[in-house]
């Protein structure tokens, strides 16, 4: 066989694929599943975004664009950035097939073999993996004393973040600022959440320290768009045309029916985000109060994922969620597959019913009551 490249082998990947097709061969073997792996909203496309897709298929919209996007699109974002007080000109907004390839981009134009990033740990795995695939080191981020070396290149911070739904609080955020002022230091802001909060909007880091940070955010979560494939990232100058270049070497671009598709979302009534945002609530209070019953679980400040400790229960978060899904039917996640720092946690999403998050809950304190 011919060699294959050493990189390859340094890719991870999300576990909840994984756990999803162990639930589904369950399934096909006659189990019920409740599904609480999954990390997208249980909501349809609103029905006029939906509309201006197919609109625009019908229209022609169906040969290459910009590699960048579309320039109403990148300037509508733009407008939008800046009204929330990040400072943002068209031509340094970058519209890519989902948040996800714009971490690929930002990673692979700022890290080098032999290079530091901070990621979040617990964090979504994919910054760790693509670090590594950069031939670069992930080191786990500690807001309270980040371990910046001579070989730090990056920070990465998701507020809210997947697992934890935990939001930076504004001081934390304004100290990691200054250090990545004063060491000179790339951020990438991952805020694919942002919307998905339960107080006031959090405080985006590109506001203190524009000219380092990415700032990657997407229609997935927040207008349940996860299958359209559509995301944007504001790049510092400096490192726009690269992500471009990046773009024009992969995706080439971005469908234009998605684009104006994402346009219609971003331009009409908001009213659906409002509507998920408040089930969202409901469906928070009510999983963490039933988890509480029985082990610790914060209170998540956004997105959708609540992430009991359950280190004081006699076995181990993997063989926790082994068994949830094997003797009870309740797909979860294990923490740790989002890092060393999330041992000893599930990861519930609970972009489920609430009558399902009801039973799950259930059928959980049935299984601790067993151990
Ligand atoms: N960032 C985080 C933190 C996520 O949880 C996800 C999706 N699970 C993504 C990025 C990727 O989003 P997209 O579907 O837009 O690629």
């Amino acid at each position: 066989m011919p060699r294959i490249a050493e990189r390859v082998f340094q890719l991870g990947t999300e576990t909840a694929l994984d756990v999803m097709l162990k639930a589904r061969a369950l399934e096909a073997r006659g189990r019920r599943v409740i599904h609480l792996e999954v990390g997208e909203p249980d909501f349809p496309t609103p029905e006029h975004v939906v509309e201006a897709g197919v609109r625009a298929l019908r229209g022609g919209q169906t040969r290459y664009g910009p590699p960048a996007g579309l320039p109403e699109l990148r300037e509508a974002l733009a407008a939008h950035l800046a009204e929330r007080g990040v400072p943002a000109a068209p031509g340094n907004v970058v519209v890519a097939p989902g948040a996800k390839p714009l971490i690929f981009y930002g990673i692979l134009a700022t890290i080098a073999p032999g290079d530091e990033a901070l990621v979040p740990d617990p964090g979504f795995p994919i910054y760790a993996s693509m670090v590594r695939f950069c031939g670069g080191t992930p080191v786990a981020l500690d807001l309270d004393a980040p371990q910046i070396t001579p070989r730090t290149r990056l920070v990465i911070v998701n507020s809210p973040s997947n697992p934890t739904g935990a939001i930076i609080p504004e001081a934390q955020l304004r100290s990691l600022a200054a250090l990545c002022e004063k060491h000179d230091l790339w951020v990438i802001s991952d805020e694919i959440y942002r919307r998905i909060v339960y107080g006031p909007e959090p405080l985006s880091i590109a506001k203190l320290i524009p000219e380092r940070t990415i700032v990657v955010d997407g229609f997935s979560k927040c207008y349940a768009m996860t299958g359209w494939r559509l995301g944007y990232g504001l790049f510092p100058s400096a490192l726009a045309p690269h992500a471009i270049r990046l773009v024009i070497n992969s995706n080439t671009c971005t469908a234009a029916f998605v684009q104006h598709a994402g346009l219609a979302a971003l331009r009409g009534p908001q009213d659906a985000v409002t509507a998920m945002v408040a089930e969202f609530r409901r469906r928070r209070d009510a999983i963490v109060g039933a988890l509480q019953r029985t082990v610790r679980c914060h209170s998540p400040g956004g997105a959708f994922y609540a992430f009991p400790d359950v280190r004081a229960l006699p076995i181990s978060a993997a063989a926790l969620a082994d068994r949830l899904l094997e003797e009870e039917g309740v797909a979860v996640l294990d923490g740790e597959g989002f890092g060393a720092g999330g041992a000893g946690h599930l990861r519930f999403s609970f972009a489920a019913s609430l009558a399902s998050l009801e039973e799950a809950a259930e059928r959980f304190s049935r299984l601790v009551s067993r151990l």
